[in-house]
């Protein structure tokens, strides 16, 4: 179970951006390979993701300070640990770092360490991933809940060229086995591009695998999308249900305190965007709305959770972090109802696990998700079983490395029914 080496180096994610994949050897030969993702529209509280910076390469966004942080810092402290001692591997990695928001080492070198380790540590167990995660966490569930997918089959926002202000339109199939869901997916996500090209728009994609397309309103796009589930022959609300991520925080104006929604030439304050998700829940079945107000907008994130949090789930991302530090405010103060859990804002597994347990002992939904900038690695897909996630999101119906993970849920299901 010993470390014996760990080798990190550039590979290209789903934009060709650089990102950094690490494998972990142990001394009876067994590896371990993970590969970081990478985010647009990041939010400010986010740990760091170390790039060069050195226009000659990339354009400045190489990562061969990272990989070098690997081999010549964290190398020489893991080397000789047991494998198995996550938590002990990432409290090491922090403390190697030592900043708040691990700009040292860089969150993408400790997170692909933390990752490759894990991925090492059930191949030596001879566990699949999700399965060696809950012993080693000791996860106190003992049964498999496939997680329900929030499928992105609109882009917007920072992924498609601000072709919309809102940058995710999502459908929820909620049918009883996970392999229904993406199938009742797959054929909506068909015909809403028959659809689109009946009304004389190009299906081209955004970046995480939707459709890309110029409406006149962001509204429309949800019209659009009930067309679509009933010509696939589902109910809408029923068998598909309706969630968003607006991502305000990349809409708001701290100067002003307004919301700038571009292509429909509105500004709205907090207080107007909130009635206008009250509007559209009761008008659309949306059983989810992600990033509704600013990162930073404390008070409003409270008023919005009085008004809707019975209703919806209300999905902290850039206003979370994935920090348990953030969360634990969060519940105190009564602001948002769901986590989304983003394994490279906060940068080590452990941290991960940290932060979904703090938010299921208080009743906050967990959905655990894909960046913008993906790779083939699928250890978020395993994640999700492990914590019995209620929702995974991972993108549309195209795209292999969105794709790749749905791929992996269908198979753990059969290997957990
Ligand atoms: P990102 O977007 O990966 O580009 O940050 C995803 C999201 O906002 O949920
Ligand atoms: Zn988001």
């Amino acid at each position: 179970m010993k470390i014996e080496s760990l080798h990190a180096h550039e590979i290209l994610d789903s934009r060709g951006n650089p990102t950094l994949s690490v494998t972990v050897m142990l001394r009876s030969g067994v590896t371990g390979t993970a590969s970081v993702p990478s985010g647009a529209s990041t939010g400010t509280h986010e740990a760091l993701e170390l790039r060069d910076g050195d226009p000659k390469r990339y354009h400045g966004k190489g990562v061969l300070r990272a990989a070098a942080n690997v081999h010549r810092i964290i190398t020489p402290a893991l080397v000789g640990m047991n494998v198995t001692r996550q938590r002990e591997i990432d409290a090491t990695l922090i403390a190697l770092d030592g900043t708040a928001n691990k700009s040292a080492l860089g969150a993408n070198a400790i997170l692909g360490v933390s990752l490759a380790c894990a991925h090492a540590a059930a191949r030596a167990k001879k566990l699949p991933l999700y399965a060696y995660l809950r012993r080693t966490y000791q996860l106190p569930a003992t049964n498999y809940h496939l997680p329900i997918p929030t499928m992105n089959v609109l882009n917007g926002g920072a992924h498609a060229g601000w072709i919309l202000d809102f940058q995710e339109f999502m459908i929820v199939p909620r049918q009883r086995k996970f392999r229904e869901r993406v199938r009742c997916g797959a054929e909506v996500f068909y015909e809403l591009g028959e659809l689109l090209k009946q009304k004389g728009f190009s299906t081209l994609k955004g970046d995480e695998g939707g459709y890309a397309v110029p409406l006149k309103t962001n509204e429309d796009a949800f019209k659009l999308i009930l067309l679509a589930i009933k010509a696939a022959g589902y109910k809408p609300g029923k068998e598909v249900s309706l969630a968003m991520d607006p991502a305000l925080s990349e809409l708001y104006n701290k100067k002003t305190k307004r919301y700038e929604l571009k292509r429909e030439g509105k500004t709205l304050t907090a207080g107007q965007m909130i009635a206008m998700w009250e509007r559209w829940v009761k008008t659309y079945p949306i059983v989810s709305l992600e990033d509704g107000l600013d990162q930073d907008d404390w008070d409003g994130w409270v008023a919005l959770t009085k008004r809707l949090g019975k209703k919806v789930a209300l999905v902290g991302d850039d206003f979370l972090v994935t920090n348990a530090g953030r969360l634990a405010k969060a519940i105190e103060l009564g602001a948002a109802n769901t986590i989304l859990i983003k394994v490279n804002q906060i940068g080590t597994l452990s941290e991960t696990i940290d932060a979904i347990l703090l938010a299921k002992q208080f009743g906050y939904k967990v959905s655990v998700s894909h960046r913008s900038g993906e790779t083939e690695d699928t250890t978020i897909a395993d994640l999700a079983v492990a914590v019995n996630a209620d929702f995974i999101k991972t993108g549309s119906l195209s795209r292999s490395e969105r794709l790749a993970k749905y791929n992996r849920l269908m198979e753990i299901e059969e290997e957990v029914t």
